[in-house]
Formats: C-alpha cells, sequence, structure tokens
C-alpha cells in the first residue's frame, strides 16, 4: 500500500492531522498536508485509509497493491 498527497488539492483545514498525526502534519508556513513518513508501517495502513474516506477532497490518495496486502 502507498500513501501520497497532494498539497495542491489541500485547504489546510488539519482533519487529516488530528485524525492520524503519526502520518499527517501541515507545513508550518502554508498549513498544507505532508506525509510525516516515506514510507508508512503497515500498523498504520487501517488509519491512513480512514483519513482518505473521510477527507475525500482528493488531497490524500491511498493506492492498493496488486496483491492486497503491502
Ligand atoms: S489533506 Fe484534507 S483533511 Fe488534511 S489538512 Fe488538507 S484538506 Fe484537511
Amino acid at each position: 500500500m502507498q500513501v501520497s498527497v497532494d498539497p495542491s488539492r489541500c485547504c489546510s483545514s488539519g482533519q487529516c492531522v488530528l485524525t492520524v498525526p503519526e502520518v499527517f502534519e501541515q507545513g508550518d508556513h502554508d498549513g498544507l498536508v505532508r506525509l510525516r513518513l516515506a514510507v508508512l508501517p503497515p500498523a498504520q495502513y487501517a488509519e491512513a485509509r480512514l483519513a482518505s474516506a473521510l477527507y475525500p477532497g482528493g488531497a490524500i490518495t491511498v493506492t492498493e497493491d496488486d496483491d492486497g496486502g503491502a
């Protein structure tokens, strides 16, 4: 599974950061979403999927691998 963010689609609401602070953060100056980790640990896959589902503005994308696992 891969998680990516598109700051150009982020409105700096911070909801993803409040929901999954281990995965997302906001830029100090612009408040736009950033990933905290380059590679997401499997233990946080469910939280990343949740954030993508809860905040469907297109700023957070979760891509499942073909094998359905990591
Ligand atoms: S990615 Fe979405 S939920 Fe997170 S700060 Fe940006 S607009 Fe808000």
